[in-house]
């Protein structure tokens, strides 16, 4: 437990799922210092991928979103600090300025800053019936104006606009959503994947146009009149806009640490350029030994993942990171997995897409380094140790949805890949 000593502390910035990871496990392995989790919004940190899925539907849902019990800070001894924007790192004596006036020392600081909107710059935050989510106070925005819409354009087809799309269709809205690229999803799919996901959208009704931007934005009553690349002009009365995000790198660069524009820099351990501050979660540009380069991830595994990993290596050492990641994204009534590499040399899909339940292997040579599935839990389960051992198995034994696949992995850790 703390023992009050300041100079002592680890100061955690930034209270979404990479901080709380990284505040327990400082704990859990036996720092018995302060520990200090400080964020900028003013909730007891919560998990965002009910944003953009129940909490839209559901008002209940708010009752399930926080990371952690009440009771869990004050039982382990982490103190949180809300509503306070970090704004100063002066690294030389190790102190952190806030928004509130106060200095938080440290011995050690992990920078847990996440990541920030892309915003487009035609529809900036703030217009009238103009949506981003990324935030609790975005998602019940949303919320508020969904009853009274009956036209929605949505930018992006990425995880989060499909999945708005899909709730929004599920109320009766009418949605288009426009995708730069010529597929949904391209950047965290494969192509059967991206084609089973563009087919059940039309089919549930929504207007995806791929290819496709905005020019030109007039307000047109309470709503807009959309201009689009191809020329046409669509009338909406909500826009929302989900075309990704970039890291929160902006206190770890006017501080001097390493960053680009991929994220703070990070080695194996999550440590910066600085022995005294580290970062983790989406953030951070870390190494991982598993996939052998520097990577950012932004998904709920790797959040939880990595910060578990820095708070617990920074206080007791261990290995380097080497954790394979993943995500899943819930549409109609479609839960998608995806675990390891989305896209392979070869994709190899097993039961067939139409029937709406199937799985596919993605192979980097003859290696099983992904799966990714629709509706297909027991299979998604093998397929991740697959995917962990480094499996080999032949196509036409993952490819047989007749086949025992848990035999054939018992068989393939005789000879485990390089
Ligand atoms: C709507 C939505 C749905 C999602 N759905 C899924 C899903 O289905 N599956 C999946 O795998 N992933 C999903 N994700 C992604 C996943 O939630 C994120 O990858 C994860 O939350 C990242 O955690 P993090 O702690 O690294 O960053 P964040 O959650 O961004 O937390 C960073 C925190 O730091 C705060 N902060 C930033 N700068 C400062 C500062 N200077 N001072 C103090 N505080 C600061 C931020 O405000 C924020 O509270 C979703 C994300 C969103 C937004």
């Amino acid at each position: 437990m703390s023992t009050g000593n300041e100079a002592e502390a680890i100061l955690i910035v930034g209270a979404g799922l990479a901080g709380v990871s990284a505040a327990e496990s400082v704990r859990r392995a036996g720092f018995d210092g302060r520990v200090i989790l400080a964020g900028d919004e003013p909730d007891a940190p919560y998990d965002r991928p009910p944003l953009s899925k129940s909490v839209l539907r559901n008002p209940e849902a708010l009752s399930n979103l926080e990371l952690r019990d009440p009771g869990f800070y004050a039982e382990n001894g982490i103190e949180v600090k809300l509503a306070s924007t970090a704004e100063l790192i002066d690294r030389s004596s190790r102190r952190v300025h806030f928004s509130d006036g106060t200095t938080v020392l440290y011995k050690k600081l992990v920078l847990t800053t996440g990541s920030t909107l892309r915003i487009l710059p035609i529809l900036p935050p703030g217009m009238p019936s103009v949506f981003y989510l990324r935030r609790l106070s975005d998602a019940l925005a949303l919320r508020e104006a969904l009853p009274q819409t009956r036209r929605m354009m949505i930018v992006g087809a990425g995880v989060i606009g499909l999945e708005v799309a899909a709730t929004a269709r599920a109320l009766g809205i009418a949605v288009t959503v426009l995708e730069a690229a010529a597929t949904p999803m391209a950047r965290a799919m494969c192509p059967n994947l991206c084609d089973f996901i563009l087919r059940q959208h039309t089919d549930h009704g929504v207007h995806i146009r791929t290819n496709t931007t905005i020019v030109n934005v007039h307000r047109f009553g309470a709503g807009y009149r959309v201009t689009l690349s191809d020329g046409d002009t669509v009338d909406t009365d909500a826009i929302v806009v989900g075309i990704g995000v970039v890291p929160n790198i902006g206190l770890a660069e006017a501080a001097g640490l390493a960053v680009s524009a991929n994220g703070i820099h990070v080695d194996e351990f999550g440590q910066t350029s600085d022995e005294n501050v580290y970062a983790a979660g989406e953030v951070a540009f870390h190494y991982n030994h598993r996939v052998g380069h520097m990577d950012r991830q932004e998904n709920w595994l790797h959040a939880a993942a990595h910060g578990e990993h820095v708070g617990r290596t920074l206080v007791a050492g261990g290995s380097g990171y080497n954790e394979i990641c993943g995500y899943w994204s819930d549409q109609f009534d479609f839960s998608i997995q995806s675990f390891g590499t989305p896209k392979g040399d070869r994709d190899v899909v097993r039961g067939t897409v139409e029937s709406g339940s199937f799985t596919i292997f993605h192979l980097v040579g003859d290696v099983v380094k992904g799966v990714s599935s629709i509706n297909a839990a027991r299979d998604m389960r093998t397929g991740k140790a697959l995917v962990r051992d480094g499996a080999r198995i032949p196509e036409a034994v993952l490819s047989d949805p007749t086949i025992d696949l848990g035999k054939w992995r018992q068989s393939a850790l005789t000879s485990p890949a390089e």
